[in-house]
């Protein structure tokens, strides 16, 4: 079979893609494994709520349009939005077909797919950021009556044992459900490592509207100083809930939740944590405090400064003054342990030479290095929203763009 463009993977990102590419009339297949939306309904616990707000789900052609854009979408109601759109745009899409292999031929790609093979002159590879959880190598020391679960395991407490529960990274995914398990009544033991505090709502308006109008999100891959460590900063500690609330670690502490220091290894069953919490603690605050700085110059440019409430500054991270450095995993305190550690793409499929030693796509905003290639969906792809539902909207345009020029191209 042949046709133009392959898009890899029906979520919001190759939905957005084969939207762009619809309206420059570019024949295209989108090719999913499972179902459109399927990272949203399997992958994610219960409980989990965009932490982005509902007036921020824009994708070419459609956005939010409920009664509730300050809210925040359940899982279920992402893949229902997601679905809704696949069907607006009439996307090509082909689901229950895994991609099994992308390779150069011709000047083009060949895609074989468990269904079938593909013949294309471009790819957009749209298979997600988030496929596969991080989880350390010492994770291979914990002892077998530990139960470990990562954050695709995990789906509520109800599955978990009564006793005490670790979870590892206190990034948005670690203290969401670090919260969730203290809620139960559980003893929580949360290990910090380097992370980003966000208060969910400051002067008035929801920090995403803040980040919006002062253009943090919209910060381009070209002008951070260095990108590369840009793309590995941890998702902000935020989470969506009806009541709006922040969840930083003042507010996990203040519902009993154990503050420790990353966790640095285990032996022989003893978990050893760094003694840098109080450092990642105040490295965190300091850069609360310059992100508020942006936000307060940016509303007196921007005469605001009389409709929103006056500025203020956040409690600093109250940690113990001497944290504890160890935690024996064969004393019984811990049944349970979450790896909160990140995620990380698959592309154990492209048999295109673009993959680095870390397993991310080498690419320079999106253009992969290969002629024809393009990547959607990467934590600061083309700008620090590219991971989110909202900078795909801006991302898939701009290179969808790229590959209408690249088609055009004089031989
Ligand atoms: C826990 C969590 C919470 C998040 N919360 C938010 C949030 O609040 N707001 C926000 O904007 N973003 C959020 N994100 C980030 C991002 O929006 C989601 O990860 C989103 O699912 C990414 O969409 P995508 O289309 O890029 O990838 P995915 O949704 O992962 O879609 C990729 C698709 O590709 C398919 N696929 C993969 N490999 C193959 C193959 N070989 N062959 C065929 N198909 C394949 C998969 O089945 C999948 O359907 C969150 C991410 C995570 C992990």
């Amino acid at each position: 079979m042949r046709t133009t463009t392959v898009v890899v993977g029906a979520g919001h990102s190759g939905l957005a893609a084969s939207r762009c590419l619809s309206e420059r009339s570019i024949d295209h297949v989108v090719v999913e494994r499972n179902e459109v939306a399927s990272s949203w309904r399997h992958g994610r616990w219960d409980s989990l709520r965009l932490l982005t707000p509902n007036w921020e789900c824009r994708l070419p052609g459609h956005a939010y349009e409920g009664d509730d854009p300050d809210g925040f979408m359940t899982a279920t109601e992402v893949a229902e939005f997601i679905t809704e759109y696949a069907k607006l745009s009439a996307a090509p899409v082909m689901s229950g077909t895994t991609v099994t292999s992308v390779r150069r031929s011709d000047g083009g790609y060949v895609v074989t797919t468990d269904q079938g093979e593909w013949s294309c002159a471009t790819v957009v590879l749209a298979s997600g950021a988030f496929n596969v959880p991080r989880v350390p190598a010492c994770a291979a020391a914990v002892p077998p009556e530990v139960t470990t679960l990562t954050p695709m395991q995990y789906r509520n407490p109800d599955q978990l044992g009564a006793g005490g529960v670790m979870v590892v990274g206190a990034s948005a995914t670690g203290v969401q459900i670090a919260a969730e398990i203290r809620r139960s009544g559980r003893e929580v033991v949360l290990a910090v490592g380097e992370h980003v505090r966000g208060p969910r709502s400051y002067r008035g308006r929801d920090i995403h509207w803040w980040m919006e109008v002062a253009g943090v999100l919209d910060e381009r891959y070209d002008e951070v100083d260095d990108i590369v460590r840009a793309r590995r900063v941890p998702s902000m500690q935020l989470a969506g809930s009806d009541e709006r609330a922040s969840f930083d670690l003042n507010a996990l502490t203040g519902t009993g939740v154990k503050l420790v220091g990353r966790l640095a290894g285990i032996n022989d069953g003893l978990v050893q944590f760094s003694g840098s919490l109080r450092n990642k603690c105040e490295l965190a605050d300091l850069k609360l405090g310059r992100l508020l700085d942006t936000i307060d110059e940016w509303a007196t440019t921007n005469h605001l400064d009389d409709s929103v409430p006056p500025p203020h500054r956040f409690e600093p991270t109250v940690v113990d003054s001497s944290p504890r450095l160890g935690l024996d995993l064969k004393g019984g305190e811990i049944e349970t342990i979450v790896w909160a550690t990140g995620f990380r793409p698959d592309y154990s499929w492209l048999d295109v030479p673009v993959v680095d030693e870390k397993g991310m796509i080498r690419h320079d905003g999106g253009i992969v290095e290969s002629p024809g290639m393009y990547l959607l969906g990467s934590p600061f792809l083309r700008r620090r929203k590219s991971s989110f539902m909202d900078g795909a909207r801006v991302d898939a345009e701009e290179l969808v763009g790229e590959l209408r020029s690249y088609l055009d191209r004089p031989e």
